[in-house]
């Protein structure tokens, strides 16, 4: 098997859901006792969060560099990254290290397409749903992407003051809950939970359209890495 680099830590909380994911996929895969060769970076989440606030694009490609740089000398094979949001610096990792980098967006985008999807809602931080890093690289696979009218800050105010904390609260499923039905409303035939916290809230029970959890697409292609 080969063995993958994870950064993780933004938050920790998704970094655990990942490397539960991951091992669970490898042993599902491979059976007996299997679990996945991981070499994993986990950052101290605050200052990460200070310098999105901040927007300061240029410190976090500086961290995340220096993350991706650790994992390669400590003998990575390919470089995964457990956030969507810090996917606007994807750039700066895949030019630093001359490693493979599977961006969360290709795994998500590829599952949609599969099962016919052509309009797909996005939700995730407000960076992840008003930047176009990420929006833009669906649509470059030929997805028509919704975003949330309303209600950003909110949605994004849940993922850092209680789900990256642990913090589970039925309102706040509601609010979510109250998002995917008026983007369905707009013509969304599925929902990207394209924050890797969001799965700890949202669930396919949940949802009236069908929810792709890009926690675990992108662990299911880490696991395919580690296995090809
Ligand atoms: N994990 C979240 C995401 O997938 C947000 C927190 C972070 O910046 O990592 O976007």
């Amino acid at each position: 098997m080969k063995t993958i680099g994870l950064i993780g830590g933004m938050s920790w909380e998704s970094t655990a859901l990942y490397y539960a994911a991951i091992n669970k996929e490898i042993t599902k895969r491979k059976g007996g006792l299997h679990s996945a060769p991981i070499l994993m970076h986990s950052v101290d989440f605050d200052p990460i969060a200070k310098m999105q606030a901040a927007h300061d694009w240029d410190g976090l490609g500086a961290a995340m560099v220096d993350s991706a740089q650790r994992l390669d000398r400590a003998g990575a094979q390919a470089i995964f990254l457990a956030t969507n949001t810090m996917h606007n610096v994807a750039h700066r990792i895949e030019d630093s290290v001359d490693l493979p980098f599977v961006h969360i967006a290709e795994p998500t985008a590829d599952a949609l397409l599969a099962d016919g999807i052509e309009r797909v809602a996005l939700l995730g931080t407000a960076f992840t749903m008003e930047m176009p890093f990420y929006v833009d690289r669906l649509k470059a696979k030929g997805l028509g992407v919704l975003v949330p009218e309303v209600d950003r800050t909110n949605l994004s105010g849940i993922i850092y003051n209680e789900l990256c904390k642990g913090i589970i609260r039925d309102q706040s499923r509601l609010v979510y809950i109250d998002t995917i039905n008026k983007l369905k409303a707009r013509g969304a035939e599925a929902v990207i939970l394209g924050c890797t916290e969001i799965t700890m809230l949202i669930s396919d029970d949940d949802s009236p359209i069908p929810t792709y959890d890009t926690t675990a697409l992108h662990a299911g292609a880490a696991a395919d890495f580690i296995l090809s």
